[in-house]
Parts: C-alpha cells; structure tokens; sequence
C-alpha cells in the first residue's frame, strides 16, 4: 500500500464512472484518517457496528454534510438506534427487521434509506435474502411506507474466481431489474451495493452504483 489516503483515493476516484457513489468503509480507522478522507472530498462514510460508529459521528459532528451508511448486520433492538444515526441502511436482510424499522421511521418522522441484502449464491455465512425469499416477501416490503428501499445490497462469498465474482455480481443486477419491472408502488430498484477492495472494479462493470471501499483507502485493519 503506498500513497496517502488522498492519493489512493483519487487513484481510486478514476477507476469509477461518474455517478457511482464512493463509501469509505472505516471500521476500525481512527477519525484522524477519516478527517484526511473528507478533506479528499469523501461525504460517505460506512460503519458495520453501532457502537463504534455512534462515537466517530459525535466526534466528526463538526464535518457538514455527511452521509453515515450502516452496512453491518443489525439486530432487531438497535434498530432505533441505527435509525437515528444513519442515513442509509444497506443490511436490512429480512422482513421481520424491514418491518421494525418501517414501524420505527413512522414513529420517529424519519426516511431512511435501505437497501435489501440479498444472496444470490448460497452462503451460509452471510445473512440476506435468498432469491425466492426476496420475491416471496415483496409484496408485504413494498407495504413498509415509511422506508426508501432505494435497491440491493451483496457481499461476495469467500474465494470465487474473478469469472464467478462478475456472475454473481451481473445476476445481482439481473435481479434488481426484475423487481424493479414488478409493479411495486413503494420500492424502488435503482441502486445497486456491491464491490469492496478486491473486487470492486467487477462490481462496477457489472452495474454496481455504489462501492463500499476499506482496505484500499486506509491500509490492512489489524484486527
Ligand atoms: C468491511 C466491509 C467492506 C469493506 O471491505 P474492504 O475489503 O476493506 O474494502 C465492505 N462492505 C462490508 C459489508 C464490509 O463489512
């Protein structure tokens, strides 16, 4: 890894078509180097855990316009806590959780943006929709009003080929265009969340809208 942040993510900048949407994923770096990242001109930040990411946003509050995007799995009692610090759920990985949260925005006045996980290769350890899953609970999804389900979400299983990582990434995209050709009043089928360091670059060829970007930006975590 050489350069500095700025540098790796200018390098990075170039490799993504305008519109795709750059998310520093920075778990486990410290606000100092997320400080580098947004005079870098990143505004998207992304946090796997609650905790961690409640203290980096009340030391970051003085940063305008950031976007906080929650993109680890999130249990059903930190739901109202996520809703309140996020600005985009990407792990909303079933119903019962997609109705929670639905239930909760109503009540706090709040938009949020999601994304619905999915798997569309068995991966047994990963949460998310299968795809018969997903299609199965459509209808009562599109019924949770108080949610933007602005698209999907994937995270590639472990050790797929470069050939295999672009399938699963195209049939991802395969799918959201499916649903988006379903007629649903509430969900809408346009973005699409996949690619992180190793495979982002097949991730965007196969349509990806936004890149979720850790190691290449910040270095190797050590945890
Ligand atoms: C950690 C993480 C990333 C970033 O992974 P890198 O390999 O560091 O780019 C992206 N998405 C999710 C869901 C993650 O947990």
């Amino acid at each position: 890894m050489t350069g500095s942040i700025a540098q790796r993510i200018a390098t990075v900048r170039e490799q993504l078509p305008v519109g795709v949407r750059l998310i520093a994923v920075t778990k486990q770096v410290p606000v100092d180097a997320m400080r580098e990242a947004y005079l870098a001109g990143v505004r998207d930040f992304g946090e796997s855990r609650l905790q961690e990411a409640e203290a980096k946003i009340a030391q970051l509050q003085d940063l305008p316009d950031l976007n906080w995007h929650l993109i680890g799995h999130l249990q059903s009692n930190k739901a109202k806590k996520a809703l309140e610090q996020f600005q985009w759920i990407h792990s909303c990985d079933n119903l019962k959780l997609a109705q929670r949260l639905n239930r909760l925005a109503a009540e706090l006045s709040l938009k949020p943006n999601v994304c619905l996980q999915v798997k569309v290769v068995p991966d047994p350890d990963k949460y998310g929709w299968s795809i018969p899953e997903l299609l199965a609970d459509l209808p009562e999804l599109d019924q949770c009003t108080a949610l933007q389900i602005r698209g999907l979400m994937t995270i590639l299983p472990l050790g797929l080929s470069s050939e295999e990582s672009l399938q699963v990434f195209e049939r991802t995209r395969e799918l959201l265009l499916k649903i988006g050709q379903q007629n649903k009043s509430n969900i809408q089928m346009q973005e699409l969340s996949m690619g992180m360091s190793d495979d982002y670059l097949l991730a965007v060829q196969a349509g990806a809208t936004q890149v979720r970007l850790g190691r290449i930006i910040f270095g190797e975590r050590t945890a």
